[in-house]
């Protein structure tokens, strides 16, 4: 029998970012630990094929695409979800993107869309989910995707560098205000996992082979491995646990 701090039944997830990749490996976590869905992406159809595949497995889903950079259609989808009587419990946010460019080749328009998508996302959907949130009076939980470099640099990925590194502080902002409504505001930070994020690195026999050196538990992360992490974020086990990140990184960050 499963532990009933962990039991999420009875809450309702917003994961955004969720129609592959770590996203849907989070949000099928969170299903099978009892949490209702929603799903979210740009890709309308892609959202509704990976919709239907997790309803398939007898989840309670429903999809809400809507571009997390863009502060109306964050408004509006949370009105649309208020409309049809869902409320949003846990918040995930995922969604993200990689730019790989040396900084001074970087233009002020890739700078500004990797912020916009890694960071300010977490502050406009995070703020929506958060209103709502504080005004029912019942809790919540929030936790925000960040990565290794939101503590550590690599070379050729600044502004999703600065994003994470912000992304890591704003979830300390987010304790900060809200742990006093019972709200829970913390990060997990991935390390290398494979995802379509990473084809290119885990194509390039060099970068996996440094990955794999680099990382005590020698391998790439799989995406189901972050699962476990988000569930104890997402439940009654972590309730007095806030604005701290989790890496779950094989170990890579706690090594030279
Ligand atoms: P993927 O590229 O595999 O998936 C990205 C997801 O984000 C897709 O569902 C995509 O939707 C969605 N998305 C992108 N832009 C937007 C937007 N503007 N509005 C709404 N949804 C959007 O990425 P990963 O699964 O690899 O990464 C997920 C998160 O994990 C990111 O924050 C990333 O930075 C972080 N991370 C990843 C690591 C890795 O090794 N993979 C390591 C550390 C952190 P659509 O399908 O519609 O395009």
């Amino acid at each position: 029998m499963s532990h009933p701090l962990f039991n999420l039944a009875g809450k309702t997830a917003l994961v955004t970012g969720s129609s592959r990749g770590l996203g849907l490996a989070i949000a099928e976590g969170l299903a099978q630990a009892g949490a209702a869905l929603v799903l979210n992406g740009v890709d309308k159809e892609r959202l509704a094929q990976t919709a239907s595949a997790l309803q398939a497995k007898g989840y309670s889903v429903q999809a809400a695409a809507f571009d997390v950079t863009d502060e109306a259609a964050v408004v509006a989808a949370f009105n649309r979800l208020d409309a049809a009587g869902t409320q949003v419990d846990i918040l995930v946010n995922n969604a993200g993107i990689q730019l790989r460019k040396p900084l001074v080749e970087l233009s002020l328009a890739e700078w500004d869309k990797v912020i916009h998508t890694n960071l300010t996302s977490a502050f406009l959907v995070g703020r929506e989910a958060a209103r709502r949130m504080i005004q029912r009076g019942q809790g919540g939980k929030v936790i925000n995707i960040g990565s290794l470099t939101s503590e550590a640099a690599r070379a050729t990925v600044a502004p999703y560098t600065a994003a994470k590194g912000g992304v890591k502080m704003l979830t300390r902002a987010m304790a900060a205000e809200w742990a006093e409504h019972g709200i829970q505001a913390n990060a997990i930070g991935p390390g290398y996992m494979a995802t379509e994020m990473n084809t290119a690195l885990l194509q390039n026999p060099a970068f996996d082979a440094w990955v794999k050196g680099r990382t005590p538990a020698r391998r790439w992360g799989r995406p189901d491995e972050l699962a476990g992490t988000a569930v104890y974020l997402a439940s009654a086990a972590s309730d007095y646990v806030n604005g701290q990140i989790i890496y779950v990184d094989g170990g890579m960050l706690a090594v030279l």
